[in-house]
């Protein structure tokens, strides 16, 4: 590590102790970490346009669920399920802080349940968890394998319904309690630390305005509209980040 990196480790670590409101804010660079690919990176959006004519947003939209509901299985089958993605260091480690009070509130835009995988058990899924399932008609729910099991599009066996998946589409808007409860978590937190997002999306980057705590840190590989406001900016990779702190840790948590 250079002198750059173990004074950002420990000034991170001293925040972190020094809190007794914690919130980590996370996005898909939590997951990527975890071999989940980003489908809005250029990679995602080139696969998309080539195999399915339409850009991930379109794909994922409302209009295309309901009036292509076969593709949209098909392109979410393919793209937003990864069944055998183990957490990461960055996710065990926000569980271990938890775990030693030492983090309230994991607030985050991925849909892979990761962070409940790891043991966090504070967790707001601001775009819901590909997890869960549910029926449009009638609202009975369903695992993730059921829809993976079933061909084409997946349906009720109550009432013959589709079955979707709890996750936030283009177009939909947030779940309000999902929503009420970041924005209180992020109210009161006194220790911000944003990950893996570049703060782009609305409206889970307008989050960061409920924020009027001290300390705003960000840890991400290329630079945010929010870097002028933060007290510590680290550019590198989260789990690595998180490990190194954790170092500082005494407690075997
Ligand atoms: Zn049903």
């Amino acid at each position: 590590m250079t002198p750059l990196e173990t004074e950002q480790i420990e000034k991170l670590a001293y925040f972190i102790k020094a809190s007794n409101n914690t919130v980590f804010f996370g996005g898909a660079g939590i997951s990527t970490e975890s071999g989940i690919p980003d489908f809005r990176s250029e990679h995602g959006l080139y696969r998309a346009k080539q195999v399915y004519g339409h850009s991930p947003e379109e794909l994922l939209s409302y209009t295309f669920f309901k009036h292509e509901p076969e593709r949209f299985f098909h392109y979410y089958r393919e793209n937003l399920i990864a069944r055998d993605a183990k957490p990461n260091s960055a996710h065990i480690i926000l569980a271990k802080l938890e775990q030693a009070g030492k983090l309230q509130t994991v607030i985050t835009q991925n849909i892979d349940g990761l962070h409940q995988a790891a043991g966090s058990q504070k967790v707001l899924e601001l775009h819901g968890s590909n997890w869960r399932q549910y029926c449009i008609k009638c609202g009975e729910k369903y695992s993730l394998d059921y829809i993976l099991r079933q061909e084409n599009i997946p349906t009720c066996v109550k009432c013959g319904g589709i079955v979707r998946p709890d996750v936030v589409l283009y177009q939909e808007g947030l779940d309000d309690v999902v929503m009420e409860a970041a924005i209180q978590a992020i109210t009161q937190a006194k220790l911000l630390i944003v990950s893996g997002t570049s703060l782009a999306v609305y409206p889970a980057a307008g989050l960061l305005r409920w924020f009027s705590g001290d300390t705003l840190v960000l840890i991400n590989k290329s630079p945010t509209p929010a870097d002028s406001t933060a007290s510590l900016v680290i550019r590198d990779s989260i789990g690595k980040v998180l490990r190194a702190v954790y170092q500082h840790f005494d407690c075997h948590c």
